[in-house]
């Protein structure tokens, strides 16, 4: 029998489920393939450094899958419609008799793949997982069967089901008898623009369980002290490998088990604080599935479509860059533009400055973020911007408004953050970091630094007059 197992965003070897199944036959032969859809990743504004690094793991995918004696085939197609009728070629040609693939939770995906199974003849048998999660979406529902719309009780009844499930972390597949070390082929380049992160993420699987090994040994113990410090090194900067499935969110679960044996008994802890944020993420993808209306660029609560938002391009391309004239906004979408990560107390507050402060459209803001993003993720992204906006379900209430200067003063109190970012600023002291000009004008100084865009409490009052206009009105 020939077993084909196609890669999408689970680039790994370790603990993939349908890499693992499809071996499970050790007569079968196994063979993988990848399809780039440049298009369709331009449609998504996939970032060019999240396609530099997916083609990074790519071939270091190939070389994992060489030495286990499994080729891994590679081709390029524009659309997810033309991958599928590729791919029905493909698997005529090499005389497929089982695919096996990973779920994916984005509606379009989910689509793809719908038509992949209409179209492939009957004989040829589908397997798939769902992998990318600790939980199968669906799987975590109210008392009537319904997803849930607030997180907490989520989380309840996720932990509850977590328990009593199988999570266990499955070993890369061993070396195929009868398979042949295939000779490696250089993978052609995406036809995609391609860029490096700045950022600290070294290539692989084995470098992304390191780092996890690490921060659960050494970190996570100070993690709820340190989660909100954007100048302190205390979260984990794993989002990149998970959002492209370098490591899976079992992996993650059970090095945190180890570590922290009892991490679901002592809920004050930071291990627990941190399987929290693991938890989250498992809450946007349920929610994608639940309502796929979220992948269309609708908010979870309709009345705020009819907020008047302001049509502002000039203070949008001053937010991208990092030129707001608000230190703590600004310091972050230079760490964004540069390494393609931001800290999460800093993603909060740049959405909450563009949304609340800015009056701009929420939908700007996400995109921009996913064209930058290397852990560009759609569930996480939108979630995280239907929150800031609130929009979403279980959001910040709309007269929720962080105060851009006062958070910076809270979160980055000496601006060690602010003075890596913003080299203009490194002569300002402590004290008047967040508020450089009015230090500058006091030193007669002039500062290369421009001067804030807007002014916070005028910017808040018509914030609320929008969003409260636009609940009357509907
Ligand atoms: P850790 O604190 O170490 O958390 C561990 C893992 O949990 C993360 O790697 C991530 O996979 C998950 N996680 C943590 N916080 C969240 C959260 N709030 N929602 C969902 N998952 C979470 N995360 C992305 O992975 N991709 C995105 O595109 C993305 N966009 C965001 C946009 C906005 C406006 C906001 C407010 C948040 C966004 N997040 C996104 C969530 C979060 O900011 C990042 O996951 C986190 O900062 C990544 O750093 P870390 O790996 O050190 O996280």
């Amino acid at each position: 029998a020939t077993h084909l197992v196609w890669f999408r965003h689970d680039l790994r070897v370790t603990d993939n489920r349908a890499l693992f199944a499809a071996c499970e036959d050790a007569d079968a032969q196994v063979i993988a393939v990848y399809i780039a859809t440049p298009e369709q990743w331009r449609a998504h504004e996939m970032a060019p450094r999240q396609a530099s690094f997916i083609y990074q793991h790519l071939a270091a995918l190939q070389l994992a899958l060489a030495e286990r004696g499994i080729p891994l085939y590679y081709q390029q197609c524009a659309l997810f419609a033309d991958s599928v009728d590729w791919l029905q070629r493909f698997i005529r040609q090499q005389g497929v008799d089982a695919l096996f693939y990973n779920n994916q939770v984005e509606i379009n995906e989910v689509q793809r793949d719908a038509a992949l199974d209409r179209a492939l003849p009957a004989q040829v048998r589908v397997h798939r997982f769902d992998d990318s999660l600790l939980l199968p979406p669906g799987s975590v529902t109210t008392g009537d069967g319904n997803m849930y719309k607030v997180y907490t009780p989520f989380r309840r009844a996720f932990l509850q089901r977590l328990s009593e499930s199988d999570t266990r972390s499955l070993p890369a597949p061993a070396v195929r008898g009868n398979g042949q070390q295939p000779p490696l082929v250089a993978l052609q380049p995406f036809d995609y623009p391609q860029q490096e992160s700045q950022g600290d993420f070294p290539i692989g699987e084995e470098a992304a369980r390191a780092r996890l090994r690490r921060f659960c040994r050494e970190n996570v113990g100070d993690y709820l002290a340190q989660r909100d410090l954007p100048a302190v090194d205390g979260t984990s900067s794993l989002s990149p490998y998970l959002a492209i499935g370098v490591l899976s969110p079992r992996q993650c679960f059970n090095r945190l088990r180890t570590e922290c044996p009892d991490v679901l008994e002592r809920t004050d802890g930071g291990a627990f604080g941190w399987l929290n944020e693991l938890i989250w993420r498992e809450f946007y993808r349920h929610l994608l599935v639940a309502w796929p209306a979220l992948c269309k660029h609708r908010p979870f609560v309709a009345w705020t479509d009819g907020v008047r938002w302001r049509h502002a391009p000039q203070d949008l391309l001053a937010w991208q860059q990092g030129k707001t004239g608000y230190p703590i906004v600004d310091a972050a979408m230079r760490q964004l533009n540069a390494t393609g990560w931001m800290h999460n107390r800093l993603r909060m507050i740049v959405a909450s400055f563009l949304v609340k402060d800015l009056l701009i459209d929420w939908r700007l803001g996400e995109s921009y973020f996913m064209s930058q993003l290397l852990d560009g993720d759609l569930a996480a992204n939108n979630g995280g911007w239907q929150w800031g906006a609130s929009t979403g379900t279980d959001a910040a209430p709309y007269f929720r408004i962080f105060n851009p200067t006062t958070q910076g003063e809270r979160f980055d109190p000496q601006g060690h953050f602010i003075k890596t970012w913003l080299p203009e600023l490194v002569e300002v002291p402590e004290k008047a970091i967040h508020q450089p000009h009015r230090w500058a004008e006091k030193q007669r100084r002039m500062l290369d630094y421009p001067l804030p865009i807007i002014d916070h409490a005028v910017a808040r009052k018509d914030t609320l007059a929008a969003f409260e206009a636009a609940k009357q009105r509907a």
